[in-house]
């Protein structure tokens, strides 16, 4: 039976994370009422569980188990008390990873002791960790927006993160993968977003993690962004080895059931029909509040925001 459990987590954090190597590095709001969303989409047959996690509708990280350890992908924007939210779904040791350096997918990486994080993305990692960002309480305030919280208790937050120990960051490159027992995640590099995206396949489960490599509002429009040529190089070769997985979740999914694979190659083809001309961008304003114009094209199941 397929289980989609919907499950709001309500200050689970602060009574569940007693035997953790974590325990301490908690988050900048400890209260989880309405602020992670979690979805158990675990797919039937499958070995373990595999957990949706949205920090509040900004980004999406996964939690994934095997008979021997817990593999957590990505960690969302380091606001919410994710480790402890984590220790509350599972007792496994946890392997932690980033599929790319943007903050919203790195942010909770504070909140563990060690982080597996893909090697081309360092320089981007250094540049955006929001832990460098020198006004830490504004970057929080810019994702709580109307979020009823304690601003003392979140200010003395920030000061006791700031004072963390910094955690251990291991490298990787595409090939690396992780036995979590009875179930085995590798590693796939997309270039293109980022120039070190890297997808994650749980083979057992037939299902891809694609972080921001894939998703249904690419943004391919940031300086650091590789060229839509190089985009469309590195996914031909990346669509052949994954065209047998059934589904992919990306970075900022909400819904427990994913997409289809087949539509990286409807991805694939639409980019092939704007770099040919035969789809016209509409200019707009450049997201963020950024000065001038991207070029974003409407196809019919997904956007592309170009430079
Ligand atoms: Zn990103």
């Amino acid at each position: 039976m397929k289980r989609i459990l919907h499950l709001t987590i309500i200050a689970l954090a602060l009574f569940s994370c007693t035997k953790s190597a974590d325990c301490g590095r908690h988050g900048i709001i400890n209260e989880q009422e309405g602020w992670f969303i979690v979805k158990d989409i675990t797919p039937s047959q499958s070995q373990g569980n595999i957990w949706m996690i949205s920090e509040h509708g900004n980004a999406t990280c996964y939690l994934v188990t095997g008979s021997k350890y817990a593999m957590l992908i990505d960690t969302g924007i380091g606001v919410g008390d994710l480790a402890g939210l984590v220790r509350g779904l599972t007792d496994l040791p946890l392997i932690v990873v980033n599929t790319h350096g943007h903050p919203d997918h790195v942010g909770a990486n504070y909140q563990f002791t060690e982080v597996w994080f893909p090697e081309k993305d360092l320089d981007l990692l250094n540049e955006m960790n929001p832990l460098n960002n020198p006004d830490l309480e504004a970057y929080v305030e810019s994702y709580l927006r109307d979020f009823e919280y304690d601003r003392q208790a979140a200010k003395e937050n920030i000061e006791r993160i700031k004072a963390y120990k910094p955690y251990k960051l291991k490298l990787f490159n595409e090939g690396k993968s992780w036995d979590l027992g009875g179930k085995v995640i590798s590693t796939i590099e997309l270039g293109g977003h980022t120039p070190g995206g890297t997808l994650f396949v749980d083979e057992s489960d037939k299902i891809l993690f694609t972080g921001d490599a894939l998703n249904g509002y690419l943004w391919m429009w940031l300086d650091t962004c590789l060229s839509l040529e190089e985009f469309e190089r590195n996914l031909t070769a990346v669509v052949p080895k994954i065209s047998h997985l059934e589904r992919m979740y990306g970075g900022h999914e909400s819904r427990a059931e994913g997409v289809e694979i087949r539509q990286a190659e409807t991805m694939l083809n639409d980019l092939r029909s704007a770099l040919a001309g035969e789809v016209e961008p509409v200019v707009t304003p450049k997201p963020m509040n950024g000065e001038g114009t991207v070029n974003v094209y409407y196809f019919p199941t997904w956007l592309l925001w170009a430079k």
